[in-house]
């Protein structure tokens, strides 16, 4: 049995035609297309170390892109997650796994580094590599990367495509650069499925995303840092918040009032969360409360939560993970226990 995962960074289902991804499509003729939920704050890499442990930010601890410690914020990739990873699972196991992340710090924020090999080396961009648009790995590139490695020989590959992504904050997720874009990474992933062919009676794929965009409009980003100043100082002169895309995220520990003062304050339209596990809010349609670079499309608020799942393959055990997908939604917490299930391992 082999197992492959392919994460294509901020895929929305309406790329999901024939037209746009016919490989993608092709796929789901031996499987399914159905929808997915992810975790708040939606942004990259709490979603991806859920997906990764099958838990919860709050208890892997990556509650958002960067974390609080000693008071400042540092990158989720520094951290890691707290929970052991399906990588761990993997070794403990003696299965071979391998992780392919087009976003170099997904190395970290992933625990790859347990994987018996992944790629970037040390969740360093390798250098002259050809990157997207936003500075992170082409999807080309990274496919060039996993065929070298052979990640078919592989009981478990993480295979991370980010210049959906890229192409997507730039130009909007509704652009033709986007629908470009997504036949663009179709084609990469095209590539990788047939590397597969051989073994292909012996494969599971399972193709999600981790959150979807929201179109922003260029000039609309409210300065929530100077607001949430006058709100939260007072009731908690302790407690951090960041802003990121479409939402903020004010670290756990705050005081208990923090969150109600947040859920009250001007511009903000809905908030979930609290003390222990932080609180994530989100202003209306298309307003950002991260730096506004000019950007066409953001996320991180509730609006980007649906994931794009997909599976498919030709071992006879893809027909039922294909079943069991479609008939509800699935959370981005199901795929570590789905997964470790396939694999012959009770998590
Ligand atoms: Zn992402």
């Amino acid at each position: 049995m082999r197992v492959l995962w392919v994460v294509m960074d901020a895929l929305g289902a309406d790329k999901v035609t024939s037209e746009l991804m016919p490989n993608l499509v092709a796929l789901s003729s031996t499987g399914s297309v159905s929808h997915g939920i992810g975790v708040l704050p939606t942004t990259t890499y709490p979603n991806h170390a859920t997906f990764v442990t099958g838990v919860e930010p709050a208890i892997h601890g990556l509650y958002a892109n960067d974390v609080l410690r000693a008071d400042r914020w540092v990158g989720a990739q520094t951290v890691g997650p707290d929970s052991p990873t399906i990588f761990d699972r993997c070794r403990e196991l003696g299965l071979k796994s391998v992780a392919v992340l087009g976003d170099q710090n997904l190395v970290g924020v992933c625990g790859a580094g347990a994987a018996t090999l992944h790629w970037p080396p040390g969740g360093v961009l390798v250098e002259g590599i050809a990157c997207g648009p936003t500075g992170y790995a082409a999807d080309t590139a990274t496919v060039d990367a996993a065929l070298e490695l052979g990640v078919e020989q592989f009981e478990f590959a993480m295979v991370h495509l980010d210049e959906n992504d890229a192409v997507s904050h730039i130009h909007g997720p509704h652009s033709e650069e986007a629908r470009a874009q997504a036949t663009a990474s179709d084609i990469a992933l095209g590539r990788l499925f047939e590397a597969y062919g051989p073994y292909w009676d012996d494969t599971v794929v399972i193709v999600l995303s981790d959150h979807s965009q929201e179109d922003v409009e260029p000039g609309a980003a409210v300065d929530m840092s100077a607001r949430l100043e006058e709100v939260i100082a007072p009731v908690d002169p302790s407690a951090r918040w960041r802003c990121d895309g479409t939402c903020l995220v004010v670290a756990p520990g705050m005081h208990p009032d923090v969150a109600e003062a947040v859920r009250g304050s001007v511009g903000v339209s809905g908030a979930v969360g609290g003390q222990q596990e932080g609180l994530v809010a989100w202003g209306s349609d298309g307003v950002l409360f991260g730096l506004d670079w000019g950007q066409g499309g953001d996320h991180g608020s509730i609006r980007c939560r649906a994931q794009v799942v997909v599976v498919g393959g030709g071992h006879p055990d893809a027909d039922d993970l294909a079943n069991s997908a479609a008939d509800s939604v699935s959370s981005a917490s199901s795929w570590y226990r789905r997964t470790l299930s396939l694999l012959g391992a009770v998590p």
